[in-house]
């Protein structure tokens, strides 16, 4: 892989977009779409009243960081689907959809890694072909363009949040998908980024860019990378690069996404509040509607579950890491002087964390308190003007339960 070119600061007056597809195909006018898309509506709100009729509860603290839902568990799959990111739950339900009649397509992604193409699948064999993650900034919507044209009658799309909040919006908001039942399986999704940047960010922290296969960021805090025919590489979160925090890495857009765990899906399919497993097989399930519990009956048979576990205290970790965390958005220029943490010293602070820090879905409360939060102070800092739009209520209750106030008064001193 040729090393790219360093990544330039991002250029705040650029529209928000994070490539969802729902504007870029052709079967309805571009303006339709953009009515719809999420950079212009807003995050839950209005959305989750529109799907379940209220807005999450902050007073229940599980509901504000997970969503509203029917039930939560871990669940492994008793037969990994070979190829897929973890056990495969998504292609299993994807394809049971497909093959029992309950759809007549479903809206995937098909290409590399680097490269993913949206795909209209109605084969068992085209589902197959969208298992595993294209970590990057991915046009799955285009394929619904393909799916009216095609007269498709009952859909499901997979997609990250911001694909699921612009087809839900306009589902419920336009005419034009008024026939069409739609279904929607949801990914957990964070940190997105244009496969340019991953290119990047893959040369500055892997031995052999060229061979990967996967990565995740695990909940061992080392991001895991699996090469073709190599052991799997782990790099310790606390060991990357100062770099890589430097807004215009990630793409402004998911520095302005507020729904990681995909709130207005009908079932979540994740693994990051499930403890970590070695094989990465033990996944983190979120049934949300009774469309997701048909979703998720199945496959029931096929899958063991597991309850939910928790250890720690979330609010801990995120007190200890928020400066380090946010001062990288309000001064990107401190990153020059950043030293990147010796090897030895980040598995150190790996194996500390693992002992000591928050595990199950504490883990994943931690994570996404503490995105939720950057994200809040990259807006208020750069795009302040979107601050009602795009951030949701329980966004500015956590704001304020962490104190944020004081970083920008220590802006102004
Ligand atoms: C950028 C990114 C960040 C993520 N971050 C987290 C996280 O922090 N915590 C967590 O629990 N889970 C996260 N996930 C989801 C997780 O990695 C797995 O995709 C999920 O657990 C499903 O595993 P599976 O084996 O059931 O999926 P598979 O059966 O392999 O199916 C994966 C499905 O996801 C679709 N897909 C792949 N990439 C994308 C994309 N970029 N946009 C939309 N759809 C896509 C594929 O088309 C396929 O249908 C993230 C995924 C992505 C792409
Ligand atoms: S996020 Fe989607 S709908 Fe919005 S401008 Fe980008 S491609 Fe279009
Ligand atoms: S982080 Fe948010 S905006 Fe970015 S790809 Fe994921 S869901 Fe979309």
């Amino acid at each position: 892989m040729e090393t790219p070119r360093k990544i330039a600061n991002p250029r705040f007056d650029e529209t928000l977009c994070s490539h969802c597809g729902l504007c870029m195909g052709n079967a309805w006018p571009e303006e339709e779409s953009l009515r719809s898309c999420v950079f212009n509506t807003g995050w839950l709100g209005k959305h989750e009243e529109r799907l379940f009729g209220r807005q999450r509860n902050p007073q229940d603290d599980d509901e504000l960081a997970f969503g509203i839902s029917l039930r939560r568990f871990n669940a492994r799959i008793k037969q990994p689907v070979d190829g897929a990111q973890w056990g495969g739950i998504i292609t299993r339900i994807a394809l049971r959809a497909l093959e029992t009649g309950l759809v007549d397509g479903v809206a995937t992604l098909h290409g590399t890694m680097l490269q993913p193409k949206a795909a209209l699948a109605t084969t068992p064999g085209e589902v197959l072909e969208g298992r595993g993650n294209k970590p990057v900034l991915s046009p799955t919507l285009m394929a619904l363009h393909s799916a009216w044209r095609a007269g498709l009658k009952k859909l499901l799309v997979i997609g990250a949040p911001c694909h699921v909040h612009a087809v839900r919006d306009f589902h419920a908001s336009s005419p034009i998908l008024r026939e069409m039942e739609l279904l929607v399986v949801g990914i957990p999704c964070t940190d997105n980024l244009e496969s340019s940047h991953l290119r990047w960010v893959l040369a500055h922290i892997s031995r052999s860019p060229d061979t990967i296969t996967s990565m995740e960021f695990m909940q061992d805090y080392r991001v895991h990378i699996k090469h073709a025919g190599k052991k799997t590489e782990k790099v310790p979160f606390f060991s990357l690069p100062p770099d890589v925090q430097r807004p215009g890495v990630f793409s402004a857009s998911c520095m302005s996404c507020f729904d990681y765990v995909n709130g207005l899906s009908d079932i979540t399919v994740g693994y990051f509040g499930a403890p970590f497993s070695r094989d990465w097989k033990l996944q983190w399930l979120i049934v949300r509607t009774e469309t997701g519990e048909r979703l998720f009956n199945l496959v029931m048979d096929e899958i063991d579950t597991y309850p939910e576990e928790k250890r720690g205290d979330a609010s801990t970790s995120v007190k200890a890491s928020l400066e380090s965390t946010i001062l990288p958005v309000l001064h990107p220029e401190s990153l020059e002087t950043r030293k990147r943490l010796p090897r030895a010293a980040g598995e150190l602070l790996c194996l500390v964390a693992a002992l000591k820090g928050p595990r199950g879905i504490e883990f994943a409360r931690y994570s996404i308190h503490i995105h939720a939060l950057r994200n809040y102070c990259f807006i208020r800092k750069h795009l302040p003007e979107k601050l009602d739009t795009l951030v949701p209520e329980y966004v500015h209750g956590l704001a304020e339960r962490y104190g944020i106030d004081r970083l920008f008064n220590n802006e102004k001193t």
